[in-house]
């Protein structure tokens, strides 16, 4: 099952949170071949542009091949003991939270299980959070407000199966392109299927919409919350899925009941017509499934938004059956899997809270920990901050470039610059982040890691190696659990191999579980390494050798709240942040079709670059010109965080008063284009995310 042939191996690919299955060869010329797995129930063969150019970029250009303490090359053992002496030191004098990992949705699961476990089990602080804070932590918190439990009900097959797909905030034809795909493909088969995109830009996404809903920035939780008032208005709610399965409709529904059309119009900028046009079709088409990204999450209300688009669902009782339900589809290769570790400051494990003791009992108990960390840690934006103020003195990143992907990420430097002890994991010798490292770790990178991800529908796959690991570098797990080891905890660290740190994570998922948590896997808990490496994507709850998964989350309710009920949020609508003369313009940033993330791999092919050569600003052309800024010119776009200089690109898909600039490039490819400087460091008050997607810029001819 692992490989296809000697030469090909069966692996996912390394980016985007749909998670394709991909066929990876090695040729005799030494070139890497791609094609997709037509076995993964992910993708079926198909790939997009960034999947199907991943052999292009495993070039050992640029990698970093050996430690490097001070920037010079250092032996792994004077590495890893500097590393663990300077964290020993800094938590005998200041304890336990005087020190922060800030990890990666890009590790791979078993990676993020023992960062995990070494700091909220044997550190004993829960200053543990990661890049993923600012991918989705607002859907993890909207989840667990509604269900009590931090559960996707969704799969991919209810995207084919739905008569209406709501797409929220999301622009999927370039962020999850096998998803956009997907849905073409059932939409050419049944034309009678539609699509609304909600978006303040006419994205490419727009293609295959019917209705595109022009919304204004941070509209979302206004419109979903005048859709609930038309829903129960058009006597078109549940109400035995309601009366049976959910508590606290009455409240939200009060909320909702006192915004009349007129209001929400003025909120969302959409017109009452059209409104009530998108309000018919949710309330006449009973298989809906509504997709958000992050233009819900990456918000200063991120969390009320994902509540109000799931309480539309719960009040039409249009979740846990085929083709229906609220489905967040997260950006990176393993943000589900680190929330499956609890590798978030406010998680713990394997869906376990970290504010019960119960569970704290449970996981300290399964661990034999010396400790367990009882509150939670610092969220990313307060992490850093932290960092600044010198509450923190030993920082390890790991597989995330924050320089360039944190809000006011000039902020981000300072703190780096301030730090004592700065340790970086990493595939790079040189990129924004790495080079304020006083240890340099060299990781493996996709291709020569070992371990599993799991997708947006909750589907465990296997990320294969198929190139050996060059110089001296070391996957993650076994990067951490050395200095575990130093730190005088070898035998709870244990492992020589991926396979036996899943096992413990299996069986960690079924300790004192009986049907109370979402998350089992602990048929996987005596897995070998040989059936480890054999192991056929699967998505949770299946067990191990059932057929493929028939069970379906909330059909019957059976919420993970207390009385097994879902809890409709009341939400208010979330309010703009107010203007500022100065900046005229609302910025918004996002993901193009051919880069990931800060490029550091896609960068690498001339193919993907070809796309977009260079940082640009996307302008509606009437802006441009009542500013005097001509297209393909270049533009400087700033505020009392900085300044950026890009290609303006002019566009009526752009509205206006609203630029967007994509998040993608930094320091090593463009000067200094990096885009988040400019951001606020907002965030939504009960999940920690920043609003990446709401700043206010001046706009200027350079
Ligand atoms: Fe990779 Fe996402 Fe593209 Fe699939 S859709 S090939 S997971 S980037």
């Amino acid at each position: 099952n692992s490989s296809v042939s000697p030469e090909t191996v069966r692996t996912t690919c390394a980016y985007c949170g749909v998670g394709c299955g991909v066929l990876a060869t090695r040729e005799e010329s030494g070139a890497i071949g791609i094609k997709g797995d037509p076995m993964h129930p992910a993708n079926f063969g198909r790939l997009c542009s960034k999947g199907s150019a991943l052999g292009e970029t495993v070039d050992l250009e640029g990698r970093l091949l050996e430690p490097r303490i001070g920037g010079k090359p250092a032996s792994w053992d004077t590495a890893l003991d500097l590393v663990a002496s300077s964290f020993a030191e800094t938590i005998s004098e200041h304890g336990p939270d005087s020190v922060a990992f800030y990890v990666s949705g890009q590790l791979l699961t078993e990676d993020y299980y023992v960062a995990n476990k070494l700091m909220k089990g044997f550190i004993g602080s829960a200053n543990i959070d990661t890049n993923s804070r600012l991918c989705m932590s607002s859907s993890v918190a909207g989840h667990r407000r509604a269900f009590g439990s931090d559960t996707v009900p969704g799969t991919y097959e209810d995207l084919e199966l739905a008569d209406l797909i709501l797409l929220t905030g999301s622009n999927l034809a370039w962020c999850h392109p096998v998803l956009y795909q997907r849905i073409a493909a059932a939409k050419a088969k049944r034309p009678a299927m539609r699509v609304v995109l909600i978006d303040p830009r006419r994205t490419m996404t727009s293609d295959i919409a019917d209705m595109h809903l022009a919304i204004k920035s941070d509209g979302d939780a206004a419109l979903f919350i005048g859709l609930l008032g038309y829903i129960a208005a058009q006597a078109m709610v549940d109400r035995t899925y309601v009366d049976r399965y959910t508590s606290g409709f009455e409240q939200a529904l009060a909320i909702a009941s006192s915004h009349d059309l007129r209001s929400i119009s003025a909120r969302t900028g959409i017109s009452p017509e059209q409104l009530r046009e998108f309000f018919n079709l949710f309330t006449q088409t009973e298989r809906v499934v509504t997709v958000y990204s992050q233009g819900v999450n990456q918000s200063a209300g991120g969390t009320d938004k994902v509540n109000a688009i799931i309480n539309c669902h719960l009040a039409t009782g249009r979740i846990g059956r085929p083709g229906m339900g609220p489905f967040s589809v997260t950006g990176q290769p393993n943000a589900m899997g680190g929330r499956e570790v609890g590798g978030l400051a406010n998680m713990l494990a394997a869906h376990m809270h970290i504010e019960d003791e119960g569970h704290r009992d449970l996981v300290q108990t399964f661990w034999n920990s010396p400790t367990i960390a009882s509150r939670p840690g610092l969220k990313a934006v307060d992490l850093f901050n932290a960092v600044r103020t010198g509450k923190i003195k030993a920082l390890w990143i790991m597989a995330t470039n924050p320089v360039d992907s944190m809000p006011e990420a000039d902020l981000v430097v300072k703190a780096l610059q301030e730090c004592p002890f700065v340790v970086v994991s990493d595939i790079n010798s040189v990129n924004d982040t790495t080079i304020h490292a006083h240890v340099l770790l060299p990781a493996a990178g996709w291709g020569e890691k070992d371990g599993t991800v799991t997708n947006s529908e909750r589907r465990i796959s296997r990320q294969r190696p198929f190139l050996p690991l060059p110089g001296k570098a070391r996957p993650d797990w076994w990067i951490i659990t050395q200095v575990a080891r130093r730190l005088g905890f070898a035998e709870a660290f244990p492992y020589e191999t991926p396979a036996q740190i899943f096992a413990e994570h299996a069986a960690l998922s079924g300790h004192g579980n009986r049907g109370s948590r979402d998350f089992d896997i602990s048929a996987h808990s005596a897995i070998s390494d040989v059936e480890y490496d054999d192991l056929s994507p699967f998505q949770w709850p299946q067990g191990r050798g059932e057929a493929a998964l028939e069970r379906r989350f909330f059909s019957q309710g059976e919420f993970y709240t207390p009385d097994q009920r879902a809890r409709f949020i009341p939400v208010n609508p979330v309010n703009e942040e107010a203007a500022d003369p100065r900046f005229a313009f609302t910025l918004n940033t996002g993901r193009v079709r051919d880069h990931w993330h800060t490029m550091t791999r896609t960068g690498k092919s001339a193919r993907l670059s070809a796309h977009f050569a260079e940082p640009f600003a996307e302008i509606n052309p009437l802006d441009a010109a009542v500013h005097g800024i001509a297209d393909a010119s270049l533009v400087k776009l700033g505020n009392d965080h900085g300044t950026i200089i890009v290609r303006a690109l002019l566009t009526d898909r752009q509205a206006r008063g609203r630029i967007f600039v994509p998040m993608h490039w930094n320091g090593q490819f463009a000067g200094d284009a990096r885009v988040d400087k400019l951001v606020s460091a907002n965030v939504d008050p009960i999940s920690g995310q920043p609003a990446l997607k709401m700043a206010r810029v001046a706009m200027k001819p350079f």
